[in-house]
């Protein structure tokens, strides 16, 4: 089926639907907290329907100047029996991403799965995936095809969703259709330096310092190739930080001339180690996945169930071997 008859199955089952719930990943981003209220306004807005929009995890305070913010919900709370006629991921690469809203997710009459992770198995029962594209783009396709109006609500959280992904507009996804969309957003209003500012220029200043500090344990190896830095639970406490303080590290590790790959590893609240890891030009798709993730070719992740000291080896001497580096 070609993608403009994936978005009319989708229009078709909103329009049979009672109830609709819109999933986000396990602490989210700007990226699928954009894409999942901007669905949520057009199918209020177009379908005259409510959507209840929810999150697992953290939800970061800093995207509070969003519309409809404060209707998300925790997947937490919504009565676990509640059966829903629509059930929508949007930005969920795996259906483990969904953690303790899985169960939701897979007691709904009808699953669909908007994502552009080339990972993703495509576990809805309709499966809208565009592996180049930010799902702001491929949201932006889809109301366009359905003739509806975007309004200057939904084109701020269009836009947050295309701005946080593409970093800055500065990623592989920026694509001329991407900056084609982020024209129109700012012909319906959309205020790029207001934008920046609120999305980036809004960090508590215990975060910056936090931030500095992992930033400064970095260690690198292999000719300065290969750039790791970990957060522990007692660093988090150090600086009284909560779970979105790790947000953009990764990134700056990845800044250093030399560095291919970034990484940087995490103590859960389990004692287990969660990964990012960011390259230059190698795929690091195939790393994350022997340790059961996905993502990106540029920009992946994963869980490992071990702890950090162990993860951190386990993880280090893979990249070693996937850059063909000496393993030390
Ligand atoms: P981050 O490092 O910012 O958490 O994630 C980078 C990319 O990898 C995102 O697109 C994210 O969805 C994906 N990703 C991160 N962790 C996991 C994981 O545990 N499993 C899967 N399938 N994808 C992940
Ligand atoms: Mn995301």
């Amino acid at each position: 089926m070609n993608q403009e008859n994936l978005y009319l199955q989708l229009k078709s089952e909103i329009e049979k639907a009672q109830s609709i719930i819109i999933f986000s990943h396990v602490n989210p981003d700007g990226d699928t907290i954009g894409s999942n209220l901007a669905l949520k306004l057009i199918i209020e807005r177009q379908f005259g329907k409510k959507a209840d929009s929810v999150f697992i995890g953290k939800l970061p305070g800093v995207y509070s100047y969003l519309p409809a913010f404060e209707q998300f919900i925790d997947a937490k709370n919504i009565n676990p029996e509640k059966v829903y006629d629509l059930a929508i991921s949007v930005d969920v690469a795996a259906q483990d991403r969904m953690v303790y809203g899985c169960p939701i997710y897979d007691k709904a009459k009808f699953k669909v799965n908007i994502d552009h992770h080339q990972t993703n198995i495509g576990y809805g029962d309709l499966n809208i995936i565009e592996p180049t594209a930010c799902v702001g783009v491929i949201l932006h396709k889809i109301f366009k095809e359905w003739n509806c109006n975007i309004d200057i609500e939904v084109a701020r959280c269009i836009y947050t969703s295309l701005l946080t992904d593409t970093g800055g507009f500065r990623y592989e996804n920026t694509t001329p259709e991407a900056f084609m969309i982020a024209s129109e957003l700012v012909e319906a209003g959309v205020s790029p330096s207001h934008e920046f500012r609120v999305c980036y220029e809004t960090k508590p200043q215990n975060m910056v310092q936090f931030q500095a500090y992992i930033v400064f344990n970095t260690i690198f190896y292999n000719n300065g190739k290969i750039a790791v830095t970990k957060i522990t639970r007692s660093d988090m406490s150090r600086f009284n930080a909560t779970e979105d303080f790790s947000e953009g590290i990764v990134e700056v590790l990845r800044t250093c001339k030399n560095v291919e790959i970034a990484v940087i590893l995490k103590e859960t609240l389990e004692g287990y180690t969660k990964v990012s890891l960011r390259s230059k030009t190698v795929d690091i798709i195939p790393i994350v996945l022997e340790f059961g993730g996905g993502g990106h070719k540029f920009a992946a992740g994963c869980t490992i169930k071990k702890p950090l000291a162990i993860a951190y080896e386990k993880l280090l001497q893979r990249i070693q071997s996937e850059l063909k580096c000496e393993i030390i």
